[in-house]
């Protein structure tokens, strides 16, 4: 049987090739994939739930040697050729060279394992670090290593930012600042622009399974350009599999046609993004405008659906004094908020909650606290959801 191209790719010699290529050799070659798409014309939406339950014959037979934080559950294992590797890291260093060329770069990261080159590597730091120290280690590779550049995720970007702000350091030196990992949220990047005046603000879309999904373009910040050269990406209406309209939210999934170690097939990450055509002109690659949170970024109302948490976020973070805070849902009516605060919010949060819900959960609580601390993986998440 002759398997159908997505809608999405029916246009695109090159992705139309690509997406056909690995689909075949996956239905050949692979134990899941073989009972996945056998007797199908169109290939189905794997989700990150379908993939888990999956993910051994999906090894087909190999270990893994790469796995998602798990911050979320249990983590998706994955194998990368060293060829699929090579071609990730190419992509990092041509993205490197149209912001520049290198630069000596400060990195505040997750440090999954405490490898020797790790531990050797002064420009590399914890992102766990308590913000002070954070910034004290920034002011010391500057005097010690002239370092002109920071990479780090959005939310922990915009602790320092906020810290720098209000004790006014002087961090002009600073002359690039990379914002990867999570999605950044446009506020983050107004204040990590306020507080590295003199930096230049990249941004990328990326996953530990698939590597950078998009780069910021160059010309037009507000875009990100697919890495379609690897990578087919579609963004999905909500509710049903043909492909959201130009200009609506929808959710991402992800074909690799380079792995064929652990395929990743229609592979539904969890994120949400806003395809849009880039106005920069200078390339024909297909683009996201506005990337969203995961799937984690969402809480269950009572009618059962999933609201993006992106919503009600803005309103939280608008509240005078507000510091820092995180939803956590533990069950459809059950919420705790941790606010770290100036002054309580109890009656503002109430009526931000009402507003979006459209009702008041009845165990809504509040947690006022000096400090929220990082998940296990050192991202800070804005919201948990536990349903
Ligand atoms: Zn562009």
């Amino acid at each position: 049987m002759t398997m159908q191209v997505p809608l999405s790719f029916q246009e695109r010699p090159y992705a139309r090739e690509h997406f056909l290529k690995i689909a075949e050799y996956a239905r050949l070659n692979n134990a899941f994939y073989k009972q996945w798409l056998a007797g199908q014309d169109q290939v189905p939406i794997l989700d990150r739930k379908t993939f888990l339950e999956n993910n051994d014959a999906i090894l087909n037979g190999q270990s893994h040697n790469g796995k998602t934080s798990g911050s979320t559950g249990v983590p998706v294992r994955y194998i990368h050729s060293p060829r699929r590797r090579a071609m990730s890291q190419a992509d990092t260093q041509a993205f490197i060279k149209a912001l520049g060329g290198k630069m000596r770069c400060l990195r505040m990261v997750y440090k999954r394992t405490q490898s020797d080159r790790e531990k050797a590597d002064p420009d590399l730091m914890d992102v766990k670090s308590p913000i002070a120290q954070q910034i004290e280690y920034i002011l010391q590779r500057r005097r010690e290593g002239q370092i002109t550049a920071i990479t780090t995720y959005p939310s922990n970007a915009d602790m320092l930012a906020q810290e720098i702000l209000e004790r006014g350091i002087d961090v002009s030196f600073i002359e690039r600042f990379g914002l990867f990992s999570e999605n950044v949220e446009p506020f983050q990047r107004e204040r990590v622009q306020q507080a590295f005046p003199n930096a230049k603000i990249w941004t990328s879309y990326s996953s530990m399974e698939f590597g950078m999904i998009a780069a910021q373009c160059q010309h037009e910040p507000d875009f990100h350009h697919i890495m379609a050269h690897r990578l087919g990406v579609e963004v999905l209406k909500e509710n049903e599999d043909a492909p959201a309209e130009d200009g609506e939210r929808g959710r991402v999934v992800i074909t690799d046609y380079v792995n064929r170690r652990s395929p990743f097939i229609r592979y539904e990450i969890g994120d949400y993004a806003v395809k849009g055509a880039c106005p920069c002109g200078k390339t024909a690659l297909p683009a996201l405008r506005s990337i969203y949170g995961k799937v984690r970024g969402a809480l269950v109302h009572r009618d059962g659906k999933r609201h993006l948490f992106a919503d009600i976020s803005y309103d939280l973070r608008d509240l005078p004094g507000m510091r820092q805070y995180q939803v956590v849902q533990h069950s459809v009516e059950d919420f705790t908020v941790r606010i770290h605060a100036a002054q309580p919010l109890d009656e503002e949060v109430k009526a931000i909650f009402l507003n979006h819900f459209g009702y008041l959960p009845e165990g809504l609580k509040m947690d006022y606290m000096d400090e929220i601390a990082k998940g296990e993986n050192g991202k800070f998440y804005h919201s948990i959801c536990e349903v």
